[in-house]
């Protein structure tokens, strides 16, 4: 048996990421390793955020130890809200201002896209795409490694469904036109998530070296 420190105070990822890992490997949480700090994130990428905290976490532990960092990129937001996504509309981490924020800002741009044109410009249509990333730092006997996974998608016009957590009620995935990430099963979403990605790709390699 395997057994991994994941930097994570959250009950939800835990169990996601041990259904992925599967039989083999046993995670621990923060809190069962006496870690009860908000760990640093002070980078300006996903990577350097996900190396801060593995490092942070392995200092203290001494010992196997995985963490990871996400952030959702619109391309018409220039690739924000970014490493900035869980707190793209404050310091309260409220998923709901942070949707708003994203959702008025794409209107403000089709709405300055739709008055241009409308006075004879021509204009491109504004984009919705966008994507979430993952950036695992796994650290293993010592050394780093380094996972991610990636899920395609628009951002809604509105907000839909009661599943998932943060930007899921408008995130609609290419896998599943129609419906946010927040009107499909949790199944459906580990299968096709970014995070999902980025964990089964460690749980490969793992696997291949144990
Ligand atoms: P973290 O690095 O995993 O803490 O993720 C940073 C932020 O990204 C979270 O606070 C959420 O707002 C957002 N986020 C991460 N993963 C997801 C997801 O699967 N769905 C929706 N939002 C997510």
């Amino acid at each position: 048996m395997m057994k991994l420190v994941f930097a994570t105070g959250n009950v939800g990822k835990l169990r996601e990421a041990s259904e992925i890992l599967g039989e083999g490997f046993e995670l621990v949480s923060l809190a069962q390793v006496g870690i009860t700090e908000d760990i640093p994130e002070t980078g300006k990428t996903l990577v350097a955020n996900s190396l801060q905290k593995a490092m942070y976490l392995y200092d203290k532990v001494g010992c196997d130890c995985f963490a990871d960092d996400t952030g959702l990129e619109v391309d018409a937001l220039g690739g924000a809200p970014g490493v900035y996504t869980a707190r793209y509309a404050g310091d309260d981490k409220d998923f709901n201002k942070n949707m708003d924020k994203v959702l008025y800002e794409l209107e403000v741009l089709e709405g300055e896209a739709r008055m241009a044109e409308s006075l004879g410009l021509k204009t491109k249509k504004v984009s919705r795409r966008a994507r979430f990333k993952s950036v695992i730092t796994l650290i293993i006997n010592g050394e780093k490694k380094m996972f991610e996974g990636t899920l395609e998608g628009v951002i809604a016009r509105e907000k839909s469904g009661n599943g998932g957590f943060g930007y899921d009620p408008i995130f609609i995935a290419d896998e599943f036109p129609g419906l946010t990430l927040a009107d499909i099963s949790e199944d459906e979403k580990n299968a096709i998530s970014h995070r999902g990605k980025a964990l089964r790709a460690m749980a490969e390699w793992l696997k291949d070296r144990a």
